[in-house]
């Protein structure tokens, strides 16, 4: 690994210093209460997913709502037994800061979203939790980091495989060379998308297609492989449905190239179920899990015969858990906003190799 680019990964989990605030003050007086959390969006994320884990936190709760549906607002009041000064509409976000009972934001909605709620929270005094990819540009990560320094408030980004034990196998498997020395990284992620009509498929909500939404799970696997920054991207983009695909990317394959010599290909698409894991090929052998990226039931193969399949609990509880731990106890989160801002640096990388139609050098 050069100097730079070590300096450049150190970064990405470098410690966030968290200024003593109101709510660690509570939380210090309090032992045992759990946190509260409070949902911004509630859409197919937050309800199917976030909501149930937060039922099951040992740490945290659901405190509070964000949303811009009031038939939304009421359902979740019965249904969570949440009091009305704990319901927002993203106009009102700002008078959380006098709401005691939410710790935690975790902002849950369309990708060009998140800046403008993490930027309120940190406002109103609030730790951040924001779904990947943390924004659309780098600038915009970059605004969402320096808004939370300044608030003194930790900024945490929902990477729940940084988590979750298969993948972390994985990890330990490249690190302690098990099975030899990585050389060759295979990562694919996809679904065929749906309704046309979806936030998913407009540039100024999504700020790309199938990259920004499932690629940044393969990008994320060939960082935590190598414990590395590529120095080398190039990609290209493949379009069969022009109409459907007219504002952001169908799918996309890249190359990666890291210090140690490991070569990456990923791909991404909104084209075609079926690709959802990874291989990774090293001098004796090989490992990987198929599927590597669902929210349960990972698991993979080694060369050696060995299985990789180890029960996990909810993803969302465990990512939960450890980010109220990092506030309760102000221990930096190690999915920080500076390693969403280094994938979205990486994800623009893709997209400018594919508008120059070369390779480029990061
Ligand atoms: P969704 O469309 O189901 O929900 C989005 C929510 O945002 C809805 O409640 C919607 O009403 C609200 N919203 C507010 N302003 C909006 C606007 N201008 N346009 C559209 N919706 C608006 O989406 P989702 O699948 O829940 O995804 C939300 C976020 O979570 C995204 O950033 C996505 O990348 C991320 N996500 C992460 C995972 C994961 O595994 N970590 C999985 C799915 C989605």
């Amino acid at each position: 690994m050069t100097t730079n680019s070590r300096r450049q990964f150190l970064a990405t989990t470098a410690a966030v210093a968290a200024t003593p605030l109101l709510t660690d003050l509570v939380q210090a007086q309090t032992p045992g209460r759990k946190l509260g959390v409070a949902l911004v969006g509630l859409g197919s994320l937050a309800t199917n997913q976030i909501a149930p884990a937060l039922q099951k936190t040992r740490n945290c709760r659901l405190a509070g709502i964000v949303t811009g549906t009031p038939s939304k607002a009421e359902e979740w009041k019965k249904k969570y037994n949440l009091p009305a000064n704990s319901v927002y509409t993203y106009d009102t976000m700002h008078e959380m800061a006098k709401n005691k009972d939410i710790d935690i934001v975790y902002v849950v909605t369309p990708n060009s979203l998140h800046m403008q709620h993490t930027l309120a929270a940190a406002a109103a005094g609030k730790h951040v939790y924001c779904e990947k990819p943390l924004e659309i540009s780098v600038e915009r990560c970059q605004k969402m980091i320096d808004a939370c320094k300044k608030a003194g408030v930790q900024l945490g980004v929902g990477y729940r495989l940084q988590f979750e034990a298969n993948n972390l196998e994985c990890v330990r498997l490249a690190k302690e060379k098990v099975l030899g020395d990585v050389k060759i990284i295979d990562a694919t992620f996809g679904f065929a998308i749906g309704d046309p009509t979806q936030w998913r498929l407009k540039h100024d909500l999504a700020g790309g297609g199938s990259l920004m939404d499932v690629g940044i799970y393969c990008m994320q696997t060939a960082r935590m492989i190598t414990g590395e920054e590529p120095n080398w991207i190039s990609a290209a983009e493949t379009k069969t449905d022009p109409v459907k695909f007219k504002e952001v990317d169908e799918t996309i394959s890249w190359q990666m190239k890291f210090p140690s010599g490991v070569i990456a290909h990923c791909l991404s698409t909104y084209g075609a179920n079926g690709f959802r894991g990874f291989r990774v090929g090293t001098t004796k052998g090989f490992f990987g899990l198929e599927p590597a990226y669902y929210y349960g039931g990972n698991r993979g193969k080694r060369s050696d015969e060995t299985e990789i399949n180890i029960p996990v609990a909810d993803q969302f509880q465990t990512e939960l858990e450890d980010f109220a731990d990092c506030v309760a106890t102000k221990r930096p989160t190690k999915v920080n906003g500076e390693m969403g801002l280094q994938d979205v640096k990486l994800l623009m990388a893709v997209y400018d190799s594919i508008k120059k139609g070369r390779p480029v050098t990061l």
